[in-house]
């Protein structure tokens, strides 16, 4: 066969290749679009979340892309993933329930301690102008920032830390989401939420006890708090054991 003619063959074949792996690509966004329709509806709807921007936002982020590839299939079921170093992604609902008790409206500055994948940044993402999340790892903080860098988020400040002390640089907060366990409440993060207003929602409790997720409010300076459900979190570390 002429040169010619061989390069234009190889030429056509990578070009069909392409696009052959473009449409499998599509249809398998196709398909985890699908599962998150059903999660929402099935999981979340059929329980007790009502905020329609934490439905929607939990339509649109893909969580599918916050698990490794060998678990992706399971990602939109009823139950929690590891993410690497040990640590876990929560069960859609608990991560909808944490942001539906945040009450939201859209405009503020939220605070999330325990990044993980950043499904949960993405979540709030989603909803608020800003998010500030601290990790303990810094492998998980600089893969979680690549992630939602490439995903094109660019309301979300990381730092690499103990959340136990906070992000005392961007305080007061709005609202402070906690997703890991520690067995108290951590005094720098009552005090870096608004004196008027600010919320946090929090599970503690000891390592071998079931914890319970809290919501704090602090109005005129007072603190109340009340338990929600029983839950489970990975323990925080750090200063806190
Ligand atoms: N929000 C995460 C879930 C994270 S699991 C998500 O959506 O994927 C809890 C995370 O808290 C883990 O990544 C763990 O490393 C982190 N963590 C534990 N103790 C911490 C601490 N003291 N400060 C910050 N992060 C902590």
């Amino acid at each position: 066969m002429r040169k010619p003619l061989v390069f234009i063959l190889i030429v056509i074949l990578v070009f069909c290749l392409t696009i052959s792996a473009q449409e499998q690509e599509e249809e398998g966004e196709e398909i985890f679009a699908q599962r998150r329709q059903s999660m929402v509806l099935n999981q979340l709807k059929s329980r007790d979340i009502v905020d329609s921007k934490v439905l929607q936002a939990m339509l649109t982020v893909p969580r599918h892309k916050f698990v490794d590839e060998h678990i992706r299939e399971s990602a939109y079921n009823d139950y929690p993933l590891a993410i690497g170093e040990g640590q876990t992604i929560s069960q859609p609902y608990i991560v909808a329930l944490m942001t539906q008790l945040l009450e939201l409206k859209g405009n503020e500055k939220v605070l999330e301690v325990g990044t993980g994948s950043g499904y949960q940044a993405a979540v709030l993402a989603e909803i608020v102008k800003e998010v500030y999340t601290v990790e303990i790892y810094e492998s998980l903080s600089k893969k979680s920032e690549k992630l939602l860098t490439d995903l094109g988020y660019r309301n979300i400040k990381f730092k690499v830390g103990d959340g136990y002390y906070g992000w005392e640089e961007y305080a007061p907060y709005d609202a402070i989401i906690v997703t890991c366990a520690p067995d108290h409440v951590p005094p720098p993060l009552l005090q870096q939420i608004k004196e008027d207003g600010g919320r946090i929602v929090i599970p503690v409790g000891g390592i071998w006890m079931v914890q319970t997720l809290m919501k704090i409010e602090k109005a005129g300076g007072q603190i109340k708090s009340k338990g929600i459900i029983g839950v489970r979190f990975v323990p925080m570390i750090g200063h806190n054991r």
